[in-house]
């Protein structure tokens, strides 16, 4: 995690900010509610990957969702570990005493990131909408979460939404273009 990925959800939902935003697809009342729930029929297979760019977008964000509402993100949230720095891994303090840094642990957590099947889900909504920014919002929401940094109910969050609006939007217009 890098600080120029630390604005990427600021980035995202700064087009709502100070403005009404009650929209929420984990309510199924999404901005575009019925477009999502069309491509989650049409395009999502029941198990496994879809076979299509949109079919894997919509997939993935609801994954993504689904962890983040029920399980506070702590499937999708990966801590990474080292050797403890103090007693480089001893777990020890001298001959006997728990090392006081790591508390006899041995490793400590020196970072946390997104756990490798939903940094693919990630992708593969960035990968459909052409902007890596919804990527990386997502690696920020892992180490954030991670942090115990992400707020529930602030406004932040609502990038998910905002981002399963961009997908709706993106395949309307595709549609539309080829109509
Ligand atoms: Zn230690």
């Amino acid at each position: 995690m890098n600080y120029s990925e630390m604005t990427s959800i600021n980035e995202l939902i700064a087009p709502i900010q100070g403005q009404q935003y009650e929209y929420s697809y984990w309510d199924n009342k999404g901005k575009y509610q019925k477009t999502i729930d069309y491509l989650w029929i049409h395009y999502v297979p029941e198990q496994g990957e879809a076979s299509s760019e949109v079919g894997e977008a919509v997939r993935a964000i609801n994954r993504l969702m689904y962890d983040f509402y029920n399980n506070g993100f702590c499937n999708a949230v990966n801590e990474e570990r080292e050797d403890c720095p103090s007693c480089y891994g001893s777990g020890y303090e001298g001959d006997e005493d728990d090392c006081s840094y790591c508390g006899g642990d041995c490793d400590v957590v020196t970072d946390y990131n997104l756990d490798s099947y939903y940094d693919k889900m990630a992708r593969a909504i960035g990968k459909y909408l052409g902007d890596s920014t919804y990527y990386h919002a997502f690696r920020e929401l892992a180490y954030r979460v991670g942090h115990y940094d992400a707020d529930f109910d602030s406004e932040y969050i609502k990038f998910m939404d905002v981002t399963a609006d961009a997908i709706s939007e993106k395949w309307l217009s595709t549609r539309f273009a080829y109509a």
